[in-house]
């Protein structure tokens, strides 16, 4: 007993649901059907008190001979129905209403009948029990549009199929088009005719001239059979002249424009008109709602395709599928690229900021190292002035003496030629010598920017010679020199390489000041290496102790009492900067060894100027 209670207030609480058929004329997919349907159906369901059960049944009577089928069909829908209560038949387009008009009592004894999508000339054969929705195919102003876009057609060619409902189009735009008062158009029907033949005909049309109107295509004469829509695209590639129609499916294949009707506003309001029957708000009998206003509207790609200018497009034309314009279509990329490339150059302007900086601070730091550098010059030289002086006094005292000599036989007797000759030679000798030294000095103290020139490292050293000589004679310090000829030629500055040599050589004579005098000997080496010259400096020195052999090369290391610490430093910088390497060993039997190697010219990172 509890059981059956609680089943019969489940149903009261549920209540019924809202059954309904919907039966298109055509197949439901074509996109036409398909928005008009999702359209009722949505509007019907949000009116519905509850649930609705929708049933779709189509025989695409637009493509099917219905004749044929007609008996099948019927016998289907009513066993499928036999026992399914229907509230509501919807049917659509023209074949719904012959064959509901037939056996709606048959299959749906109960249903009322909606009948929706008929044009309004059929309005007449609508049986008087029945709702209903016509619309109205807006072939004169289609036409209108067309006068309008082209102000010098006077051919009009309707395109359609074959099939019944093609016909019965293009006998719509052939009315409307004889029936116009602005125009007299010279109407062409092309009905039936296959895609290729259509193309090739459009093809050829002058596109001032003829104006072309495409109402519908389920079948050509071959039997091939289309939705209507597909065969837009093909006929608009192949045709140089608009292609006008009324069918909004058609808008964005290639379509032109026209005056068009809405499926989506026909499905919404048959949905709303279905569901005030249902509600009991209207009677089912000759329920009806006014016929829809067609739009006029033109594609604007179409147009610009065509090169149709907007001064012919009519102002209550709505103008649609205007073609994105650039910055619309990529703005997104272009935003994205403006800023990949603005951090990009702000990321350049900071690294060339960086750049900048760095290369004054370099060539603030080039210009202090050649000031320290000709400082330490300096400094050398004026540890060997008190030897330098005595090689440019001893020259000149032997001029003087010449002099004193020339002129005591100028006095006393009858001058000699022979003699004078060679008093005049020798005195060009001693001048010749003490200018050279006072020259070397002189380039030595020269302020002069670094030159890197090639050059022969022997030379270097025979150049530097002439200044340590006296001093190592004073010094009672012995050089020798053993330059081999094999060297290959170097890319570096004089005057900085004659300064390395002067360092390495002046620190090797510090360090013999307590060597035996017999043991003071400063050798000097040059010799090729397979990619440069090695240049050694040996002493038989107090050497390097373990201790301090890192130190040696650092700014300001010192042992001695009034050392500066730079000559090793300066020297090693030199050597860097001519792309070489500089180090220190001791040397068996005491002293030390201070060895130099330079790249040769054809590997030095240098070019030399030719
Ligand atoms: P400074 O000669 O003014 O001391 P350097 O940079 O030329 O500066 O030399 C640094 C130190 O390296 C010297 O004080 C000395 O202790 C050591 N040194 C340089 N050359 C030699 C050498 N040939 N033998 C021993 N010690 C040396």
């Amino acid at each position: 007993m509890g059981l059956i209670l609680c089943f019969v207030s489940i149903a009261v609480d549920a209540g019924e649901p809202w059954r309904v058929v919907i039966l298109p004329g055509a197949d439901p997919t074509q996109p036409a059907v398909a928005i008009q349907i999702r359209a009722l159906r949505s509007a019907l369901s949000a009116a519905a008190p509850d649930r609705v059960e929708f049933y779709t049944d189509s025989l695409d009577e637009l493509r099917f001979d219905s004749s044929d089928l007609t008996p099948q069909f019927l016998a289907l829908l009513k066993k499928k129905y036999e026992n399914k209560p229907i509230d509501l038949v919807i049917g659509i387009a023209d074949f719904a209403l012959d064959f509901t008009t037939r056996y709606h009592k048959d299959i749906w004894p109960n249903a009322s009948i909606l009948i929706t999508s008929i044009d309004e000339s059929r309005v007449a054969r609508i049986p008087p029990d029945f709702a209903y929705i016509a619309w109205h195919f807006d072939a004169d102003n289609t036409i209108a549009l067309a006068e309008a876009i082209q102000p010098q057609a006077r051919q009009l060619v309707i395109v359609a199929g074959n099939s019944n409902f093609d016909d019965f189009t293009a006998r719509l735009a052939e009315q409307a088009a004889r029936s116009r008062r602005s125009r007299k158009w010279d109407v062409d029907v092309w009905s039936g005719l296959t895609l290729n033949e259509l193309q090739g005909r459009l093809n050829k049309l002058d596109a001032s001239a003829v104006a072309v109107i495409y109402t519908t295509m389920y079948r050509d004469r071959e039997g091939r059979t289309f939705f209507p829509f597909e065969v837009v695209a093909p006929i608009a590639q192949a045709s140089r002249a608009p292609i006008y129609g009324w069918y909004p499916t058609y808008l964005g294949q290639g379509l032109f424009g026209g005056a068009v009707i809405s499926y989506e506003d026909n499905g919404r309001r048959a949905g709303g008109l279905a569901a005030s029957i249902l509600l009991g708000k209207v009677p089912t009998r000759g329920a009806t709602l006014p016929i829809m206003r067609s739009r006029c509207i033109v594609d604007r790609t179409q147009a610009d395709r065509l090169a149709i200018p907007s001064s012919l497009i009519p102002d209550d034309c709505e103008q649609v599928n205007a073609p994105p314009s650039l910055w619309n279509q990529y703005r997104g990329t272009v935003l994205s690229v403006a800023a990949v490339v603005a951090l990009q150059a702000l990321t350049i302007a900071a690294l060339l900021w960086q750049h900048r900086k760095r290369r004054v601070a370099e060539e603030a730091a080039t210009v202090r190292a050649n000031e320290l550098a000709r400082a330490a010059r300096i400094s050398s030289a004026g540890e060997l002035s008190a030897s330098i002086a005595h090689e440019v006094g001893q020259p000149l005292g032997a001029i003087l003496s010449n002099a004193d000599a020339a002129g005591l036989i100028l006095e006393h007797r009858e001058p000699e030629v022979p003699e004078l000759q060679q008093i005049l030679a020798d005195v060009r000798r001693d001048a010749t010598r003490a200018s050279q030294v006072v020259q070397r000095l002189r380039d030595l103290l020269r302020k002069q920017p670094v030159e890197f020139v090639e050059l022969d490292l022997n030379a270097t050293v025979e150049e530097t010679l002439t200044l340590l000589v006296p001093e190592a004679r004073r010094r009672r310090i012995s050089i020798e020199s053993q330059l081999s000829a094999a060297c290959p030629h170097i890319v570096g500055d004089r005057i900085q390489l004659q300064q390395v040599l002067l360092n390495l050589s002046v620190n090797a004579m510090d360090a013999m000041q307590e060597t035996e005098h017999a043991e003071r000997l400063l050798t000097i080496l040059t010799r090729p290496d397979k990619l440069g010259v090695e240049l050694t400096v040996t002493d038989r020195g107090h050497g390097i102790p373990e201790a301090v052999r890192s130190k040696l090369f650092d700014s300001f290391f010192t042992t001695k009492a009034h050392g500066m610490g730079l000559g090793l430093s300066i020297a090693r910088t030199i050597v860097e900067l001519h792309g070489g390497t500089i180090a220190s060993r001791s040397r068996d039997g005491g002293g030390s060894a201070f060895v130099v190697w330079l790249p040769s010219a054809a590997r030095s990172r240098f070019r030399a100027p030719h």
